[in-house]
């Protein structure tokens, strides 16, 4: 077949598990590519780590997902992928406030509990003063700047053309094909712009701002809690990235804020926060002795409702199928192969169904 696809996390590792499958021939179109850095485009702005944030029922993309980053890390140095330990702490009053409940990462007992080798829950001494309770295991760490460049490569290294375009309507995405005929499939990865796409449009798409700093520091374990004490859109984690892609220190999940410019006062918090959870970021001494590389701001493609990923024929005049893979928020990465995964099942069923009409 001939899908075409887009150039985030999403986009990328979808075309790259259809263009493993010889018979397809892939294009990817893209308004951003990696080596941007823009407020529309997501995936650059991630920590990015694995820390499952799914409940059990719907823990397939991100359960998919886990032995393939596991691999990268252990084989492909080159991906910017690190093993590192994680610490998740809960504290009680979240859990029983239900601020937390919107995560499934923060849930006691929870489904990865045997997704991981080493995974344990903490004992009380192994906990910092602020938290009730928590877990460690060995997770990964992902360097965005490394790991997108080269999914590129191992795209074109299976014959997927990239191409620069902005699409206003989707239906404009099927003469974009590189080999001058219609695609006769386009998945749409467009993240957070699927809300502003012609032919999508998909208003319960939002961002959910992320404003992280990035610092020089390093950190041992990654880290994260499940509250603070500064309003419920600020959250707190820290993680290094591998590589020398410094230490990203978040930060914040505010729904529906489409703001790009980081804000000071946030940014003190941010670092505060952090340095009281993992005093040994600045080894005891206060904020001053962070090293600041940047002060950045995300926008997670958050869904009311989930992640949207389906075949569509309803949406092109002439019956061409969509494969909707969108609205990930905080977890594209942690679950991009899952996801991907599944577009191949709907492409291959897609192609079945042709098959059959011949
Ligand atoms: C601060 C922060 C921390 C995060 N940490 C993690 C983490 O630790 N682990 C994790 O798994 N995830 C993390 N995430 C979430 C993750 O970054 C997103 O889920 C993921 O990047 C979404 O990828 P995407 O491909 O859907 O979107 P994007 O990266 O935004 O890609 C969308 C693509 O579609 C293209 N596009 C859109 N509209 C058009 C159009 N009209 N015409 C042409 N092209 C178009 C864009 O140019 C772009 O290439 C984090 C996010 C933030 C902001």
């Amino acid at each position: 077949m001939r899908p075409l696809s887009l150039a985030g996390v999403i986009g990328l590792t979808s075309a790259l598990l259809l263009a493993e499958d010889p018979a397809n021939s892939v294009t990817i179109v893209s308004k951003h590519m990696p080596g941007d850095y823009d407020i529309e485009y997501t995936s650059p702005w991630a920590g990015a780590n694995f820390m499952p944030m799914s409940f059990e029922e719907n823990s397939r993309w991100e359960r998919r997902t886990w032995p393939v980053l596991k691999k990268l890390a252990e084989e492909v140095p080159e991906a910017g992928i690190h093993f590192q330990r994680v610490q998740v702490y809960r504290r009680d009053k979240d859990i029983i406030t239900g601020a937390a409940s919107f995560d499934g990462l923060f849930v006691s007992n929870p489904w990865f509990g045997t997704l991981f080798d080493d995974y344990r829950e903490l004992p009380p001494d192994e906990l910092p003063p602020t938290a009730s309770s928590g877990c460690e295991w060995t997770s990964v760490c992902i360097n965005t700047a490394i790991y997108l460049p080269w999914l590129v490569g191992r795209c074109r290294r299976h014959g997927v053309v990239l191409k620069r375009a902005v699409l206003s309507h989707i239906r404009e995405a099927k003469e974009l094909h590189h080999t001058g005929r219609p695609a006769d499939v386009i998945v749409n990865a467009t993240g957070l712009l699927a809300s502003r796409l012609g032919g999508v449009e998909d208003q319960s798409v939002v961002p959910a701002r992320g404003q992280i700093v990035v610092v020089r520091n390093e950190v041992l374990p990654m880290a994260t809690i499940s509250g603070t004490e500064d309003g419920e859109k600020e959250v707190c984690y820290m993680m290094t990235r591998a590589a020398g892609g410094g230490t990203v220190l978040g930060g914040t999940y505010d729904v529906g804020n489409w703001d790009a410019n980081p804000d000071p006062n946030i940014a003190v918090r941010i670092m505060k926060r952090c340095i009281e959870l993992n005093p040994s970021l600045t080894g005891g001494k206060g904020i001053e002795a962070l090293d600041i590389i940047r002060h950045g701001v995300g926008l997670r493609p958050y869904r009311k409702g989930g992640v949207r990923i389906e075949a569509d024929r309803s949406i092109l005049e002439d019956g061409t199928p969509v494969v909707h893979n969108y609205g990930h928020a905080g977890w594209g990465f942690q679950g991009s192969f899952g996801c991907a995964e599944k577009v191949v099942e709907l492409v291959q069923a897609i192609q079945t169904q042709e098959k059959a009409k011949l």
